[in-house]
């Protein structure tokens, strides 16, 4: 999974700057969160906005849905050049209503709204909810991948509470509204988090990675960071433009997240088993035993060891199919 930050500011951006918009990918499944205003032109950097296999929407403020206005249009023209067949599914709270209301348009967008402790998934991707607290429904979301350990975790906007921290709780990667810095909780501004919260909040959910975001145009990033940090150190501010890999390969081995399925020696056949396990929903890394630590997608030499690693957690499943494909593959001759 990959997250990639297209606009990263709020309530409204700096020069050539965008308001909140996150491009979430794996494999062929491209998700959008938020769509606010600037990121339909920064999409178009990553992807063509007729790829989209759906638009999730945390809240309604325009700084999260003001380029669903606009995306429309290139759907429209998407359908008129025969390159896309299908409504856009766009799910977002269905209040306030007039704004929910105004998203509607039949044929283009099949708005649907988010429900509390519902599951929306889309191939291997699994997104749950979490409401939040703002000034108008808003919910964090949660993305999980089948059999895999990569989770990202975006808060949406809100104040701090308690039950986000469970939410994102051992997230590969945290993104977190710091809107506000801690005078600005102490002059009694309410709705979004400070940066310190932030850092509290990725401490106490044990997160992986924390990246600051929905942040204010007008104010030095360096702020931000000097409060998160001394909460909690792997923070680090959003950048447009950049791409976030959620790796399993970063995932702790000396921590025993992952075992070794099998060895192979045959390149192809390691290539068929990965295929066959990630079929089953299954993450697969292949290690080349010579470049200690090294992990591969597939492009090992021949006669290389090429250790299978599956994560702990799927071990038993991945020997069951392992020894099914021993069995049922044909007996070797001369
Ligand atoms: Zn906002």
């Amino acid at each position: 999974m990959k997250l990639t930050v297209l606009g990263c500011y709020g309530p409204y951006p700096p020069a050539g700057g965008a308001c909140s918009g996150y491009l979430v990918e794996f494999e062929e499944w491209k998700l959008l969160l938020d769509c606010g205003n600037g990121v339909l032109s920064r999409l178009q950097h990553f992807i063509e906005p007729h790829q989209l296999d759906a638009v999730v929407l945390t809240h309604l403020h325009s700084d999260h849905i003001s380029d669903c206005f606009i995306l429309r249009y290139a759907i429209k023209a998407a359908f008129k050049q025969g390159r896309r067949t299908r409504p856009l599914p766009l799910f977002a709270p269905s209040r306030p209503a007039e704004d929910y209301e105004r998203l509607t348009d039949p044929g283009i967008f099949q708005v649907q709204p988010i429900r509390d402790a519902e599951t929306l998934t889309f191939g291997p991707l699994q997104l749950s909810f979490l409401r939040t607290v703002h000034s108008v429904s808003c919910y964090a979301v949660k993305i999980t991948v089948a059999g895999s350990p990569q989770t990202v975790v975006y808060s949406g906007d809100t104040e701090y509470f308690p039950d986000l921290a469970d939410f994102a709780r051992g997230a590969s990667l945290l993104l977190c509204e710091a809107n506000f810095l801690q005078r600005d909780l102490l002059a009694e501004q309410i709705n979004h988090m400070s940066a310190r919260q932030a850092g509290i909040l990725g401490k106490q959910a044990g997160v992986k990675r924390l990246v600051l975001t929905h942040l204010l145009p007008y104010r030095e990033g360096e702020a931000y960071l000097a409060e998160a940090s001394k909460e909690f150190e792997a923070v680090e501010l959003a950048q447009e433009g950049e791409v976030y890999p959620i790796n399993p390969a970063s995932f702790n081995h000396a921590k025993g997240d992952w075992m070794i399925l099998t060895v192979e020696t045959n390149p192809i056949k390691a290539s068929l088993l990965e295929g066959r396990l990630k079929a089953e929903g299954i993450t697969v890394m292949l290690r080349n035993e010579e470049a200690a630590g090294q992990i591969y997608g597939f492009t090992v030499g021949p006669l290389a060891d090429i250790q299978v690693l599956v994560p702990k957690d799927h071990m038993q499943q991945a020997r069951e199919i392992l020894q099914e494909i021993i069995e049922n593959s044909p007996e070797e001759t001369d």
